[in-house]
């Protein structure tokens, strides 16, 4: 009778029941041994926005797999009937421009919080993504004062997930799995199509479609909390938040830091005072790196950060005792930053779901509490960073039009513009000019500078140099004197097409990457192409065709002088192990984008041989030997992605070369390479201990030993390289073949970041190409295609893709 007259009662008020989750999925979100695929979550969300006017559902774009991309605004109605103006008050003191003091806080006064929390990034930290339902449903629906006072005063971005694909991918891998000895197996490939946790290194490059969408609709919006949620958290720790480990940039309006630590004090509040015992601080994590997506919004003075939530695997419950804790935390004693120890027991997926919640919860009070000020202090944080670089330099950056390879210096330039940052040109000298005295400027200082370390108390999270110019192959000059007013006048606006800056042409040469991509597009277009030392020549198209590729990559024909030698396209084979590869992910992106045809080749592949009549260039991502040899090891994954190449595989591969084929090993293959084939050539770093020397990825120069040899074609004569944890040559007397770069004999190599002692790597080989029967290995102790975004030293593989 009860639920007849409530159904009534709808009727007459002409609303909808707002349906819960478990009403439409069959489960609650957080439940043993279940997870919601993103196809399920959108589904839900949108029955949550067809009953209830407090919610707005929106299209994104989509994903890298094609994907429909929905977040969800959450609020009243009368908030959301405004929705256009509060993002338009967020814009304007996002920039401060034009704005006053007294208007700023006029405008704080009056405006709402608009908070961003996401489902997370990493699809296989499953608990991110679940939680949001459960908040999407009772932000809706609840009618506690404590929600309704959030829906009045804040805005809630709600992106249930900003990794759908990696959602689907994760999810029903598990259900495949549950149940079977392979429940908590590891999914064989990437959950994001190209690169897989790298999703999170990608926030100032924005090479995936993911990161630039979300920063895009962020730079829409300007939230003022930008929360990503993670998993997991240093054990024993439950959950992970700020304030983060030391190192921090300098970079950042001091502010930004300020509301950090106030955050996640609030959070740890939050879930004590819940009933949520065992949040952890400072331990582990620091948030130099600009390269991630949940950090890189501070520069835009959004408050960007991540929590970690611990996780077992899945929707897996597990037991822990306090055995398994270390032994410094068994005695379960409070701590400064860890005041209240968990002290073990069951942790399900359901646990990290409710303290996700209640941290996204302690966020959204806290919006409500500091609204006001949070709103104001975002403006003030702009008008400052503006003041500060009126005042102190480097004033501008110059980026002068004509240099090495120009496209490459427009595409750092367009990533920038993807932040908001404003670019400007000028005749004289002409070039292109970034003025400091912009809201968002902090971000260009911290990209372009050399990364320079304090000392350290542990050794860094993640890389420790990033300097965007220098691994672009970029010349850039810092202004360090005021500029005229003449000048500044004097400055215009950037042509745009497309997204892609126009107005400017580079001569079709080989030191230009996008010339690469021209030649790809020529050969594919049956077009024949020479090489003569750096000079490129096409032929065989008729000069419509060849002139529409050359102007689409900002290229001009220029008479070539030289005898070329005509080239054809190499066909080149991309090994791709079941140990689900990051940087396999990223050399794939590149080989798509610049139009190299090849082919993925699994381990099954490798070990049917025969390799040569198929390919003549096969790359061997950054790998440890046993993930190339050994895999998973059998039994802890369903049987078809278990084990490696095998001893069969590697004598294919060295049939392969001993029959004339070029194989490149990136970075820690290179060691694969030289132990299985018992090339002539050591690792000057083997056996050498941490205390004596650490690299954790930093950028060094090297010299290019051979600039007339055809695999250097292009490359400056003093790149700049990503090591991380990487090798260093020495060759042995038998040795044949060539050096290609090597670190400098009697310096630091050091451009940029922490690296403890340069010694052991002065004068040492950075590159070989080593002879091996009647082909080749080349190996590169490096990382040359880091993260996509080392440009300036792609052509390290790029020559080896062309037979003369
Ligand atoms: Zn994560």
């Amino acid at each position: 009778m009860r639920a007849l007259s409530l159904l009534t009662l709808t009727a007459v008020l002409g609303v909808a029941q707002i349906p819960t989750p478990e009403s439409v999925l069959g489960h609650k979100p957080g439940d043993d041994f279940y997870l919601a695929t993103y196809d399920d979550a959108l589904g839900y969300f949108q029955k949550l926005a067809a009953s209830s006017k407090r919610i707005k559902l929106v299209k994104v774009g989509k994903t890298t797999q094609g994907r429909d991309w929905y977040m969800a605004f959450i609020s009243t109605p009368e908030n959301l009937a405004q929705l256009d103006h509060y993002k338009e008050v967020s814009r304007r003191l996002a920039l401060s421009r034009r704005v006053s003091d007294a208007e700023a806080r006029k405008l704080a006064h009056d405006q709402k919080a608009i908070i961003h929390i996401d489902g997370g990034l990493h699809a296989t930290e499953v608990a991110n993504a679940q939680h949001t339902i459960q908040l999407g449903y009772d932000l809706v629906a609840s009618e506690e004062p404590e929600y309704k006072r959030i829906r009045e005063d804040v805005i809630t971005e709600l992106w249930f997930s900003i990794n759908p694909d990696g959602q689907n991918m994760v999810a029903n891998w598990y259900r495949q799995n549950v149940g079977t000895p392979y429940e908590v197996a590891p999914l064989p490939y990437l959950w994001q199509e190209y690169v897989g946790h790298d999703n999170n290194r990608d926030g100032y490059m924005l090479n995936m479609i993911e990161s630039q969408v979300v920063t895009k609709a962020t730079l829409e919006t300007q939230p003022l909390v930008f929360y990503t949620h993670h998993q997991t958290a240093p054990f024993p720790g439950r959950i992970y938040l700020p304030p983060f480990a030391d190192p921090i940039s300098a970079n950042m309006h001091p502010l930004m830091l300020r509301w950090l630590n106030l955050t996640g004090m609030t959070i740890a509040a939050y879930l004590d005072e819940h009933g949520m015992p065992g949040s952890m601080h400072q331990e582990t994590f620091d948030v130099w790196y600009p390269g991630y997506l949940d950090n890189v919004g501070n520069f835009r003075h959004t408050l960007s950060f991540f929590t970690e939530t611990a996780l077992y695997r899945y929707a897996t419950p597990h037991f822990y005792t306090i055995d398994d804790f270390p032994a410094s935390r068994q005695p379960l004693r409070a701590e400064m930053l860890y005041s209240s120890p968990w002290k073990g027991g069951w942790w399900r997926l359901a646990d990290a779901c409710r303290y996700m919640y209640g941290a996204s919860m302690a966020v959204l009070d806290m919006a409500v509490e500091y609204r006001e000020q949070m709103v104001y202090n975002k403006y003030k944080a702009a008008r400052d960073t503006i003041e500060q670089f009126e005042k102190d330099p480097p004033y501008a950056y110059i980026i002068p039009r004509e240099q090495h390879d120009s496209p490459t210096a427009a595409l750092l330039l367009e990533k920038l513009m993807l932040q908001g940052i404003e670019i400007k040109q000028s005749a004289d000298p002409d070039a292109w000019v970034i003025m400091m005295n912009q809201p968002f400027s902090g971000l260009v200082k911290e990209l372009f500078e050399p990364q320079k370390y304090p000392q350290l108390s542990q050794r860094p999270y993640d890389v420790t140099g990033w300097t965007v110019p220098y691994q672009m192959g970029v010349e850039v000059h810092a202004v360090t004197t005021p500029p005229s007013a003449k000048f500044k006048d004097s400055l215009k606006p950037v042509p745009m097409k497309n997204g892609s800056i126009v107005g400017y042409t580079a001569p079709f040469s080989h030191a230009e990457n996008a010339s690469l991509h021209a030649v790809n597009e020529i050969l594919a277009a049956k077009g024949s192409v020479s090489f003569a030392g750096d000079e490129i020549s096409a032929t065989g198209l008729d000069k419509g065709k060849l002139d529409s590729i050359l102007a689409a990559n900002h290229l001009k024909s220029v008479s070539a002088k030289g005898e070329g030698k005509p080239v054809k396209a190499a066909r080149i084979g991309l090994y791709r192990s079941w140990n689900a590869n990051m940087d396999e992910g990223w050399t794939r992106w590149i080989l798509e984008q610049y139009q190299f045809p090849f082919a993925s080749l699994y381990n099954a592949d490798v070990i049917a041989g025969h390799l040569h009549e198929k390919f003549d260039v096969i790359v061997l991502p950054d790998s440890q030997t046993r993930q190339i040899m050994e895999g998973y090891r059998p039994g802890t994954i369903p049987e078809r992605y278990a084990g490696g190449i095998g001893e069969e595989g590697l004598d294919a591969l060295k049939d392969f070369v001993n029959d004339g084929g070029t194989m490149v090993a990136f970075n820690n293959a290179s060691m694969f390479a030289i132990d299985q084939f018992n090339l002539p050539v050591t690792n000057a770093l083997a056996g050498v201990s941490g205390t004596d020397f650490f690299c954790s990825g930093c950028l060094l120069s090297i010299h290019v030993e051979d600039p007339k040899n055809a695999l250097s074609a292009g490359l400056l004569p003093d790149p700049i390289v990503m090591f991380e944890r990487s090798p260093a040559f020495d060759t042995k007397p038998e040795f044949k073949g060539s050096v290609l770069a090597r670190y400098p004999k009697d310096r630091n190599p050091l451009a940029s970041g922490y690296l403890v002692g340069p010694a052991k790597i002065e004068g040492k080989a950075a590159a070989l190409n080593v002879e091996y029967g009647k082909g080749h290995v080349i190996l590169l102790g490096f990382r040359p295609q880091w993260r996509g975004q080392s440009q300036g030293t792609y052509k390290f593989f790029m020559n080896t893709f062309y037979l003369q």
